[in-house]
């Protein structure tokens, strides 16, 4: 039996990584499907290029991680202007609370009214919010809560805005106090979050080509999961069987898949965390990529549209032409749109169905009638969404903390459990690399 000195499960965006800041060291990877780059993949149909994961834009708070990106990109990566709307009140810059600058006085004025009664609102004011709707209620008002942010993170979590915690959204939705929104209201504001204002994108080979560009320094195992995973006592070694029935061992194993898989392998079994795992809830993410010819009346279209409106279910259409012009061919338009589907409807989808419906949604957001698309596909991308409730929270910790006592390093959006962006995943992943690094030396 082959011993490594790291074992990585899954080979999304960070098992990869991992491999590849492994500085002599012998690894392997065992990625479950045919190819590596997980919700990061990018795939091509005819000439079009699609991030099949939904559309991924780089970007970070952190300087050195850009510069890290941008080195492993070598040329191939330009930086963009995040172009988005919402598709609100005839049509508004996205974010919200900058946008509505360009909406009807009348809605300005019962923004403003709406945000000061919130704010004035003893019951969500001394910040102790309990959920992600005190969260975006404090900070936006009961009409933009009600018009844009309860509906469209509705439709992104499948769930209440009141089961869904908000410790996700530090760092990440900017709170403003209120004379500076009123400001926004009348179009004095600077461009929201600033490190996502712009965003670095591939000039070629989509949201894949970053993820290729950490070639991994070890060996690859397709379209395998393990079976068992053991820790001999005796010599330290972990040892795997692998659904092939092929047996591996190595001194440290690194988890980047859901835990319910490494659950499921453990052996000896632990019953207590496997019925409690099957209690954490996520979302899976269907996409549709379409593509038609441009004619001489077609609009220009912005980089994302989000959709707050609940008589549909797609939450946003993103055009790949604005990402790089080298994924669509130049007479063609090509668009990609999401939609949410919660844990064990998979199997209930009709895809001809859900085309027809994904596609009447594109021409309602782009405001073209557009006959039959040329070009299309779909995919469906499992456990895409981490669900932040905060009784997920209270599993996930404890599961964690227990696969931890076990031994096995966790690490990534699924390995942890947490609602991270690949900057943050990159950050988790070297620190994992530079931590085995220095333990084996
Ligand atoms: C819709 C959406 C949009 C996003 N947009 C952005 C964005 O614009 N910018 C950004 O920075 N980030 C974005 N992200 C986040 C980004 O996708 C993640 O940070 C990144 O993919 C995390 O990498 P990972 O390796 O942890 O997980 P993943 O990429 O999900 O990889 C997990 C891997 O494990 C494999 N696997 C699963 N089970 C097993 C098993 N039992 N055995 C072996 N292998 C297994 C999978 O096949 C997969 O390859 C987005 C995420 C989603 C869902």
């Amino acid at each position: 039996m082959k011993i490594y000195d790291v074992i990585i499960l899954g080979g999304g965006f960070v098992g990869p990584i991992i491999s590849n800041k492994l500085i002599k060291k012998s690894n392997i990877i065992i990625e479950k499907s045919s190819n590596l780059g997980g919700n990061c993949r990018s795939k091509q149909l005819d000439n079009i290029i699609y991030d099949t994961g939904g559309p991924h834009i780089i970007f970070s708070k952190s300087d050195g991680i850009l510069m890290d990106f941008k080195k492993a990109l070598g040329q191939n990566f330009h930086e963009l202007y995040r172009d988005a709307y919402i598709d609100l009140y005839g049509g508004i810059k996205f974010p919200y609370e900058n946008g509505i600058a360009e909406a009807d006085i009348e809605i300005r004025k019962k923004f403003i009214k709406s945000l000061i009664n919130s704010r004035l609102n003893e019951s969500i004011s001394k910040k102790d919010f309990q959920n992600l709707g005190d969260f975006f209620e404090f900070n936006f008002g009961e009409m933009a809560c009600k018009d844009y942010f309860f509906p469209y993170n509705e439709k992104i979590w499948n769930m209440s805005i009141k089961d869904l915690d908000y410790s996700w959204t530090k760092g990440r939705v900017q709170t403003l106090p209120i004379d500076k929104l009123v400001d926004n209201a009348f179009g004095d504001y600077s461009d929201g979050n600033k490190h996502q204002a712009n965003f670095l994108y591939p000039k070629e080979g989509g949201i894949q080509a970053l993820a290729n560009s950490f070639k991994p320094s070890g060996e690859i195992v397709f379209n395998e999961t393990c079976k068992t995973i053991k820790k001999n006592k005796d010599s330290n070694l972990w040892e795997l069987q692998l659904e092939s029935g092929e047996f591996i061992s190595g001194k440290h194993l690194i988890s980047t898949i859901p835990f319910i898989d490494v659950l499921n392998a453990l052996s000896p079994v632990r019953e207590d965390l496997v019925q409690m795992v099957r209690e954490i809830k996520y979302n899976s993410l269907l996409t549709f990529m379409f593509a038609w010819e441009k004619t001489g009346s077609s609009v220009k279209i912005p980089l994302a549209i989000y959709n707050p409106d609940l008589s549909d279910d797609y939450h946003r259409l993103t055009s790949i032409n604005y990402l790089s012009e080298t994924m669509v061919p130049d007479n063609y338009e090509a668009v990609i749109i999401e939609k949410t589907i919660p844990m064990g409807f998979e199997n209930s989808l009709d895809i001809e169905v859900e085309k027809d419906n994904a596609w009447n949604v594109v021409q309602k957001l782009i405001k073209q009638k557009l006959g039959e698309p040329k070009l299309y596909d779909s995919h469906f991308s499992e456990m895409a969404y981490v669900v932040n409730t905060s009784e997920n929270t209270k599993i996930k910790e404890l599961i964690l903390g227990e696969i931890e006592k076990e031994g096995i390093l966790c690490c990534g959006r699924l390995g942890r459990f947490e609602y991270i962006n690949m900057d943050q995943a990159y950050d988790q992943a070297s620190k994992l690399a530079d931590q085995i690094n220095e333990i084996i030396g």
